[in-house]
């Protein structure tokens, strides 16, 4: 499941399949016990979250959709009440109950062909978050009509990546890096590349200099069909039912906890850019980077981070251009 490659500088590479994704953990010394402990935690989380096999913790409240409340684990339960709020939030983008429109779609899963529009308005109509009720002494979840699914794609890695975090520093490690596939959570200082969209190479539009900060990008360049010269992707407008549509191809989020940048990616692809900026103004513990289909780098501003360009078909400007 893993394989550990010795590099420059004494960094040491290991990775795994997890998730649908490739995984990398970098360490500074030779440590495969580690590599593998880290790995099993993160299987375990995915164990508990996925919704894309028969069983887990996720798919029993699914299964159970419109009959009974399911009693889950801590973990399960905070993760889903935390995404509810996320959800439940004014015009937000977020919603943890798209389950039915995700599976309708399928992209990324042979998904080839934009479903019906009868179908996706039928779908739309099961994916109210507040039909998600939470008990917190039982610790359950009902989801309140038959047809209802819960989907944590949007933010089970950034949750693992912080579970990651707090396990590599309970063992004393102070440099590392993890990357889930779009969430990288780092200790100590690190240089993390930045893709260029819809290309197949390696290519990197700039770097992404942090210390001890969570990196996650989310773009539409990740999991997507073409259909009638259109490209649709796998962001879906909890409004509509299709796939966000703006001037953005990515957007990351440099913040300490993973989960705030998984929760802010999918909120700021709902915004777009002027109004993305304009709800960053008063966080500073989120920091955002908009690449655009017009090939503008828009930066929120730089106080847990210093971007680099490496590309100079792009432009590099701020929010406050
Ligand atoms: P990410 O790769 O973190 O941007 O998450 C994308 C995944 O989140 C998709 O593959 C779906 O499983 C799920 N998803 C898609 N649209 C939404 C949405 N509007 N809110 C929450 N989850 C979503
Ligand atoms: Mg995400």
């Amino acid at each position: 499941m893993m394989s550990g490659i010795s590099g420059d500088q004494r960094l040491y590479s290991y990775s795994a399949v997890l998730m649908g994704s490739p995984i990398l953990l970098k360490l500074f010394s030779h440590d495969e016990a580690l590599a593998s402990r880290t790995f099993q935690l993160i299987k375990r989380y995915e164990d508990l979250f996925t919704v894309n096999r028969a069983h887990s913790e996720v798919m029993a409240i699914n299964h159970a959709a419109g009959r009974h409340p399911v009693s889950v684990t801590r973990p399960v339960y905070q993760l889903i009440k935390c995404a509810k709020a996320a959800s439940m939030v004014q015009e937000s983008a977020f919603n943890l109950a798209i389950g039915p429109l995700v599976k309708l779609w399928r992209i990324g899963f042979n998904g080839h062909s934009v479903p019906a529009a009868t179908d996706i308005a039928a779908r739309l109509a099961l994916t109210r978050p507040q039909d998600v009720i939470l008990d917190d002494a039982a610790g359950s979840v009902f989801l309140a009509r038959p047809g209802m699914e819960i989907d944590l794609g949007a933010i089970a890695k950034g949750y693992i990546a912080d579970r990651v975090r707090d396990d590599l520093q309970r063992q004393g490690v102070d440099a590392a890096l993890i990357n889930l596939g779009g969430n990288v959570h780092t200790l100590g200082a690190w240089s993390i590349g930045l893709k260029k969209p819809f290309v197949a190479d390696n290519a990197l539009v700039g770097s992404i200099d942090v210390v001890g900060q969570s990196v996650v990008t989310s773009g539409i360049y990740e999991r997507y069909f073409e259909q009638d010269g259109r490209r649709w992707h796998h962001i879906l407008d909890p409004r509509t039912g299709y796939p966000l549509d703006n001037e953005l191809e990515s957007v990351t989020i440099v913040a300490d906890d993973s989960l705030d940048g998984d929760i802010w990616t999918t909120l700021i692809f709902g915004l777009g850019v002027e109004k993305g900026c304009a709800a960053l103004r008063h966080r500073e513990d989120i920091e955002a980077i908009f690449v655009t289909k017009n090939r503008d780098i828009i930066l929120s501003s730089q106080r847990r981070f210093r971007f680099h360009l490496l590309d100079d078909s792009y432009r590099l400007t701020d929010c406050t251009a």
